[in-house]
Formats: structure tokens, sequence, C-alpha cells
């Protein structure tokens, strides 16, 4: 997992990035038009230009696109809220408490104005999800400096979410990014089977569970017939595509879900068959070979047959301890030998 950096410094945007506070909109809510009027004009004259005002809570709620019934989707463009505690609709509490519940306005800070400083009205008002609170009669420098703090703050929280956004999608890039670098490793390219790489770590924990079970573990290798000059007669680009087919067919004439079919190598193919007697291992072998055939890929180079083949060779081994997985490798490869000599097209197993 990527970290946050340590360094808050570097965890936030630079300063010159944030917006200019007083280029912020502010929404005043109050039901006095005098004490509305006294802090528009300190604002006005600290800078800030753009301020709405309401006189209730209904008008408030309308300012900044919150439905009555206290649901909407959208913020406002309003990056702070200050709020007289008493209005004559609803009071700036339960306002607040309805914009706290909207995902859009969790952010927003409120500021209630208040000419009361009784400890459960301040108390309710924090409960509701306000940041601070300013009292009646203003004071122009503390109200200015509230103003500035709750602006800043939630400049900075927006920019850590941003922050924490991005790290979360290039997380999840790096993901995306290690999963295909994990499937590149171990998947065959051109047809989409396990690659030589993946065979033979399968292989060797296959190896190790069928002699701690004492069962029987299956492999068969399996080489196209004449594939060069298969090549040779239809093109490279066709001979992929046989590839291509073969592979699929062998794939789905798996029968259990622990059989795996690996691409080798060229044209030669290794199925390995965990929990497979060799009766079993001869049967799949032979259901394989007439998949390949039963394509019908014309060869007419082929002296065996007129379409593309499959020869076959199977072993089974029940792993004795000091063995190793190469026994069972040779000895399919040996059998596969024999097919081939003995005239391809065929299945040929291990003694
Ligand atoms: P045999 O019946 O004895 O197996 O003869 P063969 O021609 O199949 O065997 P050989 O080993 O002489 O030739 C294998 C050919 O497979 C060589 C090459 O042209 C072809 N081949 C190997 N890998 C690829 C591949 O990725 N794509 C294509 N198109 N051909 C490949
Ligand atoms: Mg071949
Ligand atoms: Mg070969």
């Amino acid at each position: 997992m990527l970290k946050e950096p340590q360094n808050p410094s570097h965890a936030l945007p630079p300063a010159q990035d944030l917006p200019r506070l007083e280029s912020l909109r502010i929404l005043v809510g109050d039901d006095s038009p005098l004490l509305r009027g006294q802090m528009e004009d300190i604002l006005k004259d600290a800078g800030f230009r753009r301020v709405l005002s309401a006189s209730s809570s209904t008008e408030a709620m309308d300012l900044l696109g919150l439905g009555r019934d206290g649901k909407s989707g959208q913020g406002s463009g309003v990056s702070l809220v200050l709020l007289d505690l008493l209005l004559p609709d609803f009071s700036g509490i339960q306002t607040c408490r309805l914009l706290k519940k909207q995902p859009a306005f969790q952010d927003l800070p409120v500021i209630m104005v208040t000419a009361s400083l009784r400890t459960p009205d301040l108390q309710a008002a924090f409960e509701a999800g306000a940041v601070d609170y300013i009292t009646k009669p203003f004071d122009k420098t503390s109200l200015l400096a509230r103003v500035r703090s709750a602006l800043r703050q939630s400049l900075e929280t927006e920019a850590r979410k941003r922050r924490e956004r991005q790290l979360l999608e290039m997380n999840r890039r790096m993901e995306d990014l290690v999963e295909t670098l994990r499937h590149l490793s171990v998947v065959d390219s051109l047809t989409g089977l396990a690659n030589r790489r993946a065979f033979d770590e399968t292989l060797e924990r296959e190896w190790r569970r069928a002699q701690r079970v004492k069962a029987p573990l299956s492999l068969l290798m399996a080489d196209l017939d004449f594939f060069k000059a298969y090549n040779d007669t239809q093109g490279h680009q066709a001979g992929d595509e046989c590839l291509r087919r073969v592979a699929e067919a062998l794939k789905s004439g798996l029968r259990r879900p622990g059989d795996l079919a690996a691409r080798w190598g060229g044209e030669e193919f290794a199925l390995l068959l965990p929990h497979t007697h060799a009766q079993g291992a001869a049967q799949l072998a032979g259901h394989l070979r007439a998949c390949v055939e039963a394509l019908g890929l014309a060869h007419p180079r082929s002296s065996v047959a007129p379409m593309v083949t499959l020869s076959v060779g199977a072993a089974t081994l029940v792993p004795e301890r000091g063995g190793s997985p190469g026994e069972l490798v040779s000895r399919a490869d040996e059998a596969l030998y024999q097919a081939k000599a003995l005239g391809r097209n065929q299945v040929r197993q291990a003694p």
C-alpha cells in the first residue's frame, strides 16, 4: 500500500495553489436586517466580494440548493455559512443538522451566530455540526479571524481529501498493474494457456502434494505432427492461429478443475493431471488427440492424415521420497518419442 508522505508540507498542495479566501462565497443567515447588514459590511470591507444573505432558514436552504425536505444532491458553491442560532421558521441548529445529513454539505463549515452564551445552546450547535460560534454584538476582528480560520481549514480539508482520492486512484492503478504483470508472468501470450514457468511451479507443487498423500500424478506431453511443414505451406500466421485453436481444444478437453494445460514451448503442450491413474491418463490423452483431429484444420503436407494431428506421450507416477518431477517429464517425453516413431497421431504410454 502506498502511504501518505510523512512530512505534512508534502501532504498538501502548496499554499499558493489554494484559492484566495476572499474569492470564496459566504452565506449569511440572520433574520435581523441590521445584524445581517453589519456582517455583510464587515465581510465586504475585508475584501469578501461574494456574500449571499438570507433572512430565514428556508431562504438559506434555498440559496444552498437544499430542498425543504432536507434532500439535495448538489453543493452550491458556498464555502462558509454564518447562521443565526434563532431564526423565525426553524432554528439555525435544525438547519445545520439538516445540512450535515447531506453528503454534499458534510464538509461545509457552519459558524453559529448567537446572542446566547448558554452552554446547552453552544453544545447543541456543536453537536449539530457547527465548527465555531460568534457572539452578537459583533467584534469585527474576531468575526474576521473566525471566518478566515474556518475557510482556511475547509480549504485544507478539501485539498487533503482530493489528495487522498488521488492516492487511492494511484493505488488502484498500481494494483491493476501488478495484476497485469502477474498475469503476463504466468500466461503464454499466444495461446492464453499457462506458460512454461507456471507449469514448472505447478508441477513442483503437485509433485510434493502427491508425494505427501501417496497419490498418482500423470503428465501428458503432446506435440503437433509435421508442424514445420504446416508453417511452411500455410504461413506462420496460420501456424499461430492453429496453435491457438489446438490450445483451446486441449483446454476445453480437460475435465477436472485441478488439471492444467500449459504450452511447453513451440508446438508442444504439457498437461498435468493430479490424482489421475495411468488408465485415466491414457483415456484423456486419447480424447485430446481426437479433439485436435476433430478440429479438421487442413494439413495437405502431413503424411499421417489430411488434417493437423497430435502425438501424445503419457506417464504416471506415485512420487517417491528422493524422486524429482524431472522423472515424470522424461518418461512422458520418452513415450511421446515412441508415439512419433510409431507413426504419429497416436498416444503412447510410458511403462
Ligand atoms: P514432428 O511431427 O516430428 O513433431 O515434426 P514437426 O515439424 O512438428 O517438428 P519440428 O520440431 O521439426 O518443427 C516444429 C515447428 O513448429 C518449427 C516451427 O516452424 C513451428 N513453431 C514452433 N513454435 C511456433 C510458433 O510459436 N508459431 C508458429 N507459427 N510456429 C511455431
Ligand atoms: Mg511437432
Ligand atoms: Mg516439437
